[in-house]
């Protein structure tokens, strides 16, 4: 019978380990499991208030200060010890609660994206602010199902007098890959034994294997000498031709790359007016490939590329580290005991009105007209997709799983308007119990079962040492605080008039 129909008729049903059951034997609902449920059913308009408070708070990547202190307010009267600003990120906020090993935190992040701003629940292009940003990833829904899942755990832990801790990280800038290289750096996951990460979509999944792939991002500067153009040019040194020259001669290498990798990049400064011969230059890069040490191996050739377009010009330069992420390794072990409670838990029922909007939005987005999935994704390998995320990083120095709920509408791509409908809306606050059900029962199987914690670590030890993690982070760098602060302070006044001015509490 699947888990859907069950759920309709018999709540409990829910909670049978329904894939894991031998035949004969009887399935007994774990009553950790049933507490966590009932604190999330009872708790959903507060996990929901939290996800839309978010959304229209609409906070840019290391800017998340309004997303931060909500989480930190109600998860501290939560009863979580919250730490805000570590790592030298004034908005990197770490939230944990119980003692000791294991210690299982989640890894997920709320930033938002420029010129995001839409009006939810409709699919005509109409920004709440123009031209401001906004949730057009649904990152919003990460701060309320991470913290209904965590407190859902807690409830368990000390009613069950269950050893160990969770935690939860809201990484800042995920966006642009901006942190978690900093975060394993200060020794966040030192004694963390699992991590799940989570993320939003249109699926209820999990899924191992390698997932996305590694990236570095750096800006290089050249620096040159300014003289007339017309009268004095023989005394200029041009960077912007250091510059062009960067971007022509790693076009002549890349016949000779890997067909994995991927490169792209944009010219930040480019001159002033062309009679003043620029004495600088700056040009910012993306390297990418399936593992990090071949994204490296291009990154070092990258390097020599703007040695010889400085040799070339008579100028100098610098780079300057921006971002980088290792593919995520996504474990099996976890993955398994994820997908059990995924079947337990089942898709969100939706209704025939939602299954409508859906397939009305698709059609209007010129995509297939398919409406709402109706049931988890199966479970397998995940195909190694090009583009990155910083947990990447994570992923390498602790076991950890992936894990997506529900909450996006089939089709709808990330990154543009149209995914900023949906992130305030019924089909998402469904999508968000059952992605805080799956995630919250996952936690508390990992907490309590050290079988499947040293299935997840030896696994973790062969898989890991295929591709030893090293730092791409320089030893000097720090991370960039300043990111995004201009473009925020210029649409956050507008903003500020839709805020829900919610405070939720937990119960
Ligand atoms: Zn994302």
């Amino acid at each position: 019978m699947p888990p859907k129909i069950i759920k309709t008729v018999l709540p409990l049903a829910l909670l049978f380990p329904l894939a894991s059951m031998a035949a004969g034997e009887e399935a007994k609902p774990d009553p950790r499991k049933q507490l966590a449920f009932e604190v999330i059913d009872r708790n959903a308009q507060q996990m929901t208030d939290i996800s839309d408070s978010l959304f229209y708070f609409g906070e840019l990547g290391m800017q998340e200060f309004e997303s931060t202190k909500l989480l930190q307010d109600t998860l501290t009267a939560a009863g979580f010890k919250v730490e805000l600003g570590g790592a030298g990120m004034p908005t990197n906020f770490w939230a944990e609660y119980g003692s000791g090993q294991p210690k299982i935190a989640i890894v997920t992040e709320v930033d938002a994206l420029p010129g995001g701003s839409q009006t939810p629940g409709t699919y005509e292009r109409r920004p709440l602010v123009k031209d401001g940003p906004g949730h057009m990833e649904g990152h919003n829904t990460h701060g309320g199902v991470a913290s209904m899942a965590a407190f859902a755990v807690k409830e368990a832990i000390a009613r069950h007098n269950i050893p160990g801790t969770v935690a939860i990280s809201f990484g800042p800038a995920e966006e642009q890959l901006a942190s978690r290289p900093f975060l394993v750096r200060g020794g966040y996951f030192k004694d963390v034994d699992a991590v799940i990460y989570l993320h939003i979509r249109d699926a209820l999944a999990t899924g191992f294997g390698l997932q996305n792939y590694a990236a570095i991002s750096s800006v290089f500067t050249f620096h040159g000498k300014t003289a007339h153009g017309a009268n004095n040019p023989w005394d200029g040194k041009d960077a912007v031709d250091a510059v062009e020259l960067m971007s022509i001669g790693f076009d002549k290498l890349r016949e000779h790359l890997r067909p994995t990798y991927r490169a792209h990049r944009t010219i930040t400064f480019g001159g002033i007016q062309p009679n003043i011969i620029p004495d600088k230059g700056q040009i910012w890069w993306f390297v990418r490939d399936a593992s990090m040490p071949a994204a490296k191996e291009t990154y070092d050739k990258l390097l020599k590329v703007a040695e010889g377009a400085a040799l070339m010009t008579g100028t100098t330069w610098d780079v300057k580290y921006a971002a980088s992420a290792w593919p995520q390794l996504a474990n099996k072990a976890m993955a398994e005991a994820i997908q059990k409670n995924i079947d337990a838990v089942g898709m969100p029922k939706w209704t025939e009105a939602e299954q409508q909007f859906a397939r009305d939005f698709q059609k209007a987005a010129e995509k297939p007209v398919v409406g709402l999935r109706s049931a988890p994704i199966p479970f397998g390998g995940r195909t190694q997709t090009a583009a990155s995320n910083d947990n990447g990083d994570v992923s390498w120095v602790v076991p950890a799983a992936i894990f997506t709920f529900p909450s996006s509408v089939p089709g709808i791509e990330y990154h543009e308007w149209k995914a900023a409908v949906t992130p305030v809306s019924s089909i998402s606050h469904k999508g968000q119990i059952v992605g805080a059900k799956v995630l919250a029962a996952s936690i508390i199987d990992l907490l309590t079962s050290p079988e499947l914690l040293q299935k997840a670590r030896a696994e973790f030890e062969v898989e890991s040492k295929k591709t030893p993690y090293f730092s791409l982070v320089p030893p000097d760098a720090k991370p960039d605080v300043e990111l995004n602060r201009a473009e925020m302070e210029k649409y956050r006044p507008e903003m500020r008039k839709l805020y829900l001015s919610k405070a939720p509490r937990f119960n």
